[in-house]
């Protein structure tokens, strides 16, 4: 038995794609998968993205736009981020983004990024495009929580892009595309909605989001605790009465991180406390009777948001899940559909 698994739910991927198509009504919809679809995998995620609709994978990296090639010969794959070695990309048939310098390279589809207030990566202004310009991009820094500034955003970007609407203009992310209806322009790059987690740390059926990724585990030792007794380093959490705990295989280098101690789990159902400090292997929960060892321990799923963690840990939805670790050593993955 693996220490826990993933499973994602790709049928809700399709539904999510096609949310977002609807919301976006007929501007574009691009798939963010990047950080290897936010830890639910980029090749199934991007796959059932194209499937359901949308036009272009993108990523933050070189790398990722390599590994997506290889599995997906045919997309059109745009990498987001800063491209340093070019050749590399255009022999992948890659699509780069120009946010920086006065160079723009030739032989390779190329976005401009024009910086309209995030303030990070990005151009001061847009030059004459050259011919194999095909997109123009900014990104929003408050569409999930200042619409004032979002609202300036999009003047700027719709200013600057005006003399060029022969190329792509895209602009918003998952919380414009869902809630900012000028935001649209010809596509919208959208990640966090795609695998059904709300960018505005709500739940996510108030934008007709559902949730992908469930994450689940076990019981591997259950134990009485006699008054005075404790679990964990530095005794944090120390027994008043008699009390039974179970040990769940999963910590921090999983991803449950050491701030979710606190955090409600579904044990055989029924939502129980993380209690103790959360180590690199393993946390508790604190039981109401004794049960069997193998009794399952649902993190994420059956209607355990990880939003709630998010809110937990005093952070949002899109760390939680990139910090979900999947690597084959420490958890299995799969998919149902
Ligand atoms: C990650 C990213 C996105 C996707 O944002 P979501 O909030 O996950 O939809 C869009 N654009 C850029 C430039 C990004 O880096």
């Amino acid at each position: 038995m693996h220490r826990s698994e993933i499973t994602i739910d790709l049928g809700a991927v399709r539904h999510n794609a096609r949310r977002l198509l609807e919301a976006l009504a007929g501007a574009e919809l691009w798939a963010v998968v990047k950080a290897d679809g936010y830890g639910h995998g980029a090749v199934d995620v991007g796959r059932v993205a194209l499937e359901a609709g949308a036009s272009v994978l993108c990523v933050a990296a070189v790398e990722e736009g390599l590994a997506l090639r290889r599995a997906l010969p045919h997309a059109r794959i745009l990498v987001m981020g800063p491209t340093d070695d070019v050749a590399e990309a255009r022999e992948a048939r890659l699509e780069i983004t120009v946010a920086r310098g006065a160079e723009i390279p030739a032989d390779i589809p190329v976005h401009l990024k024009l910086d309209t207030g995030m303030g990070r990566w990005g151009l001061a202004e847009l030059p004459e495009p050259p011919a194999n310009v095909v997109g123009l991009m900014s990104h929003l820094a408050t569409s999930d929580s200042d619409r004032g500034f979002a609202e300036h955003q999009i003047e700027r970007f719709r200013l600057a892009t005006a003399p060029f609407s022969q190329l792509t203009r895209h602009l918003a992310n998952s919380a414009a595309a869902l809630r900012i209806s000028d935001a649209r322009f010809d596509a919208a790059r959208c990640g966090i909605a795609l695998y059904g987690i709300s960018p505005f740390n709500t739940d996510p059926a108030e934008d007709g989001l559902r949730p992908a990724l469930s994450w689940r585990s076990y019981l591997a030792q259950v134990k009485l605790l006699q008054a005075g007794e404790s679990t964990g380093y530095g005794r944090r959490f120390v027994a008043e009465t008699p009390t039974w705990i179970g040990v769940v295989p999963i910590g921090y280098a999983d991803g449950f991180r050491r701030d979710m101690t606190g955090a409600e789990v579904l044990v055989d159902g029924e939502p129980r406390r993380a209690v103790g400090t959360v180590s690199m292997d393993a946390f508790a929960v604190e039981l109401d009777r004794r049960l069997p060892a193998g009794t399952p321990v649902t993190i994420v799923g059956d209607g355990l948001l990880i939003e709630r963690h998010a809110a937990q840990a005093e952070t949002i939805g899109y760390e939680i899940a990139c910090g979900i670790n999947s690597s084959p050593e420490r958890s299995s993955r799969r998919t149902v559909d």
